[in-house]
């Protein structure tokens, strides 16, 4: 763990395993940390706070600038990593930790630009200035599905804000975490401002993070459930909360959409990362017109989308993070099927060599799925692109939105007013239009009802770990 600008042990000693998903093989140990740890790094971060926070902004972006220069130069080592712990292709990781840098260079950009107001008076001898602080300590908790990206989407704003950062990383991909964490401190940030709490039982940890009063900001990214959880007990010791969460995102194709290129952009959005994104399509509605030409060409390329360990030349699709999330998958394909789906492709999980040792399911294509299907509102985690086909192009907005999630929607289009009329109508914080790439440093990512509260990336990213504070000058 990284504490106060040194690596240590746990204090209770322990350490725990982290195995390869693709293989089972153990490929490290790493610090179980507990409560008291986490305190310890709190309290490094607390004591560094206000010398970070008086460091000028262009300090504070020379810093990140090192960081961002110094993930480029380890993209080779850094995705090496990656696919050995958390799986996914060593494409993926590669793009991963390009997109993970690209958050430091931003936020290193927008260091700079954080500015106050000056506002008018109805009273001539009283003046009104405006100044935005960082909020202090930040506590934040990371997922194993983007094991890097996750990390320096909330350091880049919290560092340039002046915000010292504690986290916690997901016990699937701790390591990750401290490779991410080496290159702050190969960079130059000062002791206490860069923390780490790497644990096998996330518990107690998010139990101080959420109680110390230290503590001035929760950011956590993971699970609907937990986040809600957790966002419950930060705000009732009066903490800022941001939380990421799942999503079930509609993939709708309308009738004067080429069904062709939409199948072609399914099939290359839906199998990312094995399916386990939070924005990956769950639901992909198609209308009647263009259903055979739309299922045609999802059953060539999915049935071409080869799965295996992240490692081997041509795998799209890598092992699931672990046996839970392959069941929680083969119950999902299991009910469909057994209320009137169809699997063209895939439908079970792969269990032959070389597949044997790993947690891993077929890439999968379902057809014929309805409402009433747990696929249909569960969130799926896993490679399976389950397709609803639908008459109505009035109602189709309406299906979209009857879920509880509202983080990512994608639509095709070739019409305008089609297109931005969805665009508006879908409840959802991230809309691609005849895009499956929206997602950028620069642009704001973020959910809407159990999705999450607030935004990352983006100027908005940053105003996240800032305060507001008034002055009022009588002359
Ligand atoms: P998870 O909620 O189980 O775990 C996420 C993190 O929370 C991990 O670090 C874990 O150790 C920690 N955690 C779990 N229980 C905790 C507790 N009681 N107290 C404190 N910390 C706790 O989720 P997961 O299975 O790791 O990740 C997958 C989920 O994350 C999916 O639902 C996905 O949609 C979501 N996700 C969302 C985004 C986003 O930006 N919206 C990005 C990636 C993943």
């Amino acid at each position: 763990m990284y504490i106060n600008g040194e690596w240590v042990e746990a204090l209770s000693g322990k350490r725990f395993d982290v195995t390869n998903p693709a293989t089972g093989e153990v490929i490290g140990d790493v610090p179980d940390g507990g409560a008291d740890d986490a305190r310890a790094a709190i309290a490094a971060a607390d004591e560094a706070f206000g010398a970070w926070a008086s460091t000028t902004a262009f300090e504070r972006a020379d810093l990140l600038y090192q960081a961002w220069q110094l993930m480029k130069e380890r993209t080779g080592e850094l995705a090496a990593l990656m696919t050995k712990e958390q799986g996914k292709p060593l494409r993926a990781s590669t793009n991963e930790v390009g997109y993970g840098a690209d958050f430091l260079r931003f936020f290193a950009e927008e260091a700079t630009r954080v500015t106050g107001e000056w506002l008018p008076s109805k009273t001539a001898n009283q003046r009104f200035l405006v100044l935005h602080q960082p909020v202090g300590v930040v506590a934040a908790i990371t997922p194993w599905n983007y094991p890097m990206s996750m990390l320096t989407r909330k350091m880049g704003p919290a560092l340039a804000a002046g915000c010292p950062i504690v986290f916690k990383a997901a016990e699937a991909t701790p390591m990750c975490a401290q490779a991410i964490i080496q290159l702050f401190h190969d960079a130059g940030f000062p002791p206490g401002v860069v923390n780490l709490v790497t644990a096998l039982d996330p518990k107690p940890i998010g139990e101080v993070f959420t109680t110390d009063p230290r503590v001035r900001k929760l950011t956590f990214t993971g699970s609907t459930a937990v986040g809600k959880m957790l966002a419950g007990q930060a705000a009732s010791n009066m903490k800022r909360v941001s939380v990421e969460l799942g999503g079930h995102a509609p993939f709708i194709v309308f009738p004067d959409a080429d069904p062709v290129r939409a199948a072609k952009g399914a099939a290359a959005l839906k199998y990312l990362n094995s399916g386990q994104a939070c924005i990956s399509p769950n639901r992909l509605y198609v209308h009647t017109s263009g259903a055979d030409a739309f299922i045609e060409t999802m059953i060539e390329r999915v049935s071409r989308v080869k799965a295996g360990p992240g490692t081997e030349d041509g795998v799209t699709v890598g092992p699931l993070v672990n046996e839970a999330a392959v069941d929680k998958v083969e119950r999902q394909v299991i009910d469909a099927l057994d209320k009137g789906a169809q699997a063209p492709v895939g439908g079970t999980r792969l269990i032959e060599a070389p597949f044997d040792k790993g947690h891993f399911f077929a890439p999968t294509l379902l057809t014929g799925v309805a409402d009433g299907m747990t696929i249909y509102r569960e969130e799926t985690f896993g490679p399976v692109a389950p397709v609803i086909v639908y008459d109505d192009v009035d109602e189709v907005i309406a299906m979209a939105n009857d879920t509880e999630y509202g983080l990512a929607a994608y639509v095709y289009s070739d019409n305008m007013s089609t297109a931005l009329k969805a665009f508006e109508q879908l409840r959802f914080g991230i809309i691609g239009i005849n895009d499956v790439n929206p997602t950028a440093a620069q642009a704001p990512f973020g959910g809407m009802k159990d999705s999450g509260l607030g935004r990352e990336g983006s100027r908005e990213g940053i105003r996240e770990y800032l305060e507001t504070k008034l002055g009022g000058f009588a002359l």
